[in-house]
């Protein structure tokens, strides 16, 4: 029996996105960014998937990399966040996980480490963001401090990201990349600033490594409307449960928020804000019904949402309905839900069934 409700992965589709990220960065090596259950998609089938094409995965959190090496993956994997105390340091060290530094706490745990095992790290800068970080005047003080501990590979990594690289029009941008090599160009060890945004929107960015994440799912990192070659490799699909005939000036859904100007029939989809659907997706968000444009009226509930078929006569209980992926862009929902796509694919839930499509024709 087919769920109802299901998220299909296409992992050739991950597999061309990481082609383009290897075009805009060809002598870049790629930390594939899989946090957050790889942005919704499916830790292990994203990592499994990915594994033979990037040089390194990163994850935000400890816990993330423990269950990557649980499930045999042998890669670098780079914990984004760093450890937060000494039982975490000690899970990175006998995991063989790389740590973000950006903290003087974590730069004390590493001085009193006293174990053999050495950690690789990443020092990472803090250009403007102001989130994690050390500032540029710190900088220099901290990078002797790691390279005096023992316990920390040589060379060490130098790291920062960009606040406002979705936007290619930013002024702020290039003064942030001008901050990073400022303070790293006369210092040993690899470099990388990149994201998905900058891959694409900022080429002074590309350097020793770069870290694509929602690019490699397919959706655009950028703030317009740019066309580009990825390939989406999530798609959301549910089905009509039901349909109903309505008269002109009847309200459909809580709260009666939608009232219909003409005599019609909805669609009852069985998706909702509990499968990640997003509560406040507007009257008009387009969704697919046998391919075919429709749009939702009313609020989303929890289990359902409605549909106007109106111009959809042969539409009948059963039919797949597609609420984002191959050919409805997330991108798009995510407009009409004033939200960006990065929350929608991460938001799936439990709920939901996710079918990893291996083998594909097109
Ligand atoms: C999440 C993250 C990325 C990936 O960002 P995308 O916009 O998804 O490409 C890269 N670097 C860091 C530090 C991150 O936290």
């Amino acid at each position: 029996m087919q769920a109802t409700t299901y998220a299909v992965i296409d992992t050739l589709a991950i597999k061309h996105n990481l082609s383009l990220v290897r075009q805009y960065a060809a002598h870049s090596k790629i930390m594939a960014i899989i946090k957050a259950n790889a942005y919704g998609h499916g830790l292990f089938a994203v990592a499994e998937a990915l594994q033979e094409g990037v040089d390194a995965f990163g994850v935000a959190r400890v816990d993330e990399g423990i269950q990557l090496r649980k499930a045999g993956i042998s890669n670098k994997i780079t914990i984004l966040e760093g450890f937060t105390c000494q039982q975490e340091l000690d899970s990175l060290v006998q995991l063989n996980l790389d740590a973000v530094i950006h903290s003087d706490k974590q730069i004390k745990l590493l001085q009193q480490q006293v174990a053999d095992n050495k950690i690789s790290v990443w020092l990472k800068l803090d250009v403007g963001m102001n989130r994690l970080g050390f500032n540029a005047a710190e900088f220099k003080t901290v990078y002797e401090k790691l390279q005096r501990c023992r316990f920390v590979k040589k060379p060490l990594g130098l790291m920062t990201h960009l606040s406002c690289a979705d936007d290619p029009d930013s002024l702020i941008t290039a003064k942030q990349i001008a901050v990073f090599n400022d303070s790293v160009s006369h210092l040993d060890g690899e470099k990388s600033i990149a994201n998905s945004a900058a891959i694409i929107s900022w080429p002074d960015a590309i350097s020793d490594w770069v870290r694509p994440g929602i690019m490699l799912y397919g959706v655009s990192p950028l703030s317009k409307e740019i066309k580009l070659q990825l390939k989406p490799v999530m798609s959301l699909y549910s089905r009509i449960i039901a349909i109903k005939h309505i008269q002109a000036g009847e309200a459909v859904g809580y709260s009666g928020a939608w009232v219909s100007p003409h005599n019609t029939r909805l669609g009852v989809v069985a998706v909702g804000y509990g499968d990640g659907y997003p509560r406040y997706a507007k009257n008009g968000t387009p969704v697919l019904v046998n391919g075919e444009r429709v749009p939702l009226v009313g609020r989303v509930s929890m289990d359902m949402i409605t549909v106007d078929l109106a111009n959809q006569a042969n539409a009948k209980v059963g039919d797949t309905v597609t609420l984002w992926g191959k050919n409805l862009a997330v991108e798009e929902i995510a407009r009409y839900a004033d939200t960006i796509p990065y929350t929608l694919t991460c938001g799936i839930t439990q709920r939901v069934t996710i079918e990893t499509l291996v083998d594909n024709d097109g």
